[in-house]
């Protein structure tokens, strides 16, 4: 469901009509004149490689797309920096720390969480790890697999917005060899 159509009634009046402006993206009470507006929410997902430049992909273990690949990262909090819930996210879900990363691409991706849709911006880095050793599937992930770029299928990849940025990724890859 789109946002617009889960306001039936107005948050700030109570009174019933909230009129969607598809143009601008924000709802209007026809009584009291109070807007919402429906914005994407930022995200971050890291392609992150080992030595021999193997991507590290984990399998989600929760809704939308459960069990299929997926990459690190997460949603960014208020008042947060991309970079920062970058490094946090990674932390969090594998317990590792990152030496470097570069900003890549951006990716816009709907989230269907319920019934509800939420509307994102996946912003993609390239990233290295400090190191390996104490990796773990933590968090919302079941697994962590290392593929070759070659080996990469992107149809196991359960995230429209993922999805693309490994294509864009792999053909980064094949336009520099
Ligand atoms: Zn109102």
């Amino acid at each position: 469901m789109h946002p617009k159509d889960a306001f039936k009634y107005c948050p700030a009046c109570g009174k019933r009509g909230m009129m969607y402006n598809n143009k601008v993206g924000y709802l209007k009470c026809i009584s009291c004149g109070f807007q919402y507006f429906i914005n994407e929410a930022g995200a971050v997902a890291a392609i992150i490689t080992d030595m021999e430049g193997r991507i590290l992909f984990t399998k989600r273990a929760k809704a939308p797309a459960k069990n299929k690949l997926d990459l690190p990262g997460g949603f960014v909090d208020i008042g947060e920096t991309a970079e920062h819930a970058l490094e946090r996210e990674i932390k969090e879900e594998l317990d590792i720390s990152l030496s470097s990363y570069r900003y890549f691409m951006s990716q816009p991706n709907k989230y269907i969480f319920g019934d509800m849709t939420y509307f994102t911006l996946d912003l993609a880095y390239i990233c290295q790890a400090k190191s390996f050793d104490n990796i773990k599937a933590l968090d919302d992930i079941s697994g962590i697999r290392f593929i070759p770029p070659e080996e990469v299928n992107p149809d196991d990849i359960g995230l429209a917005s993922i999805k693309e940025i490994i294509k864009q990724y792999l053909n980064s890859l094949n336009s520099t060899s």
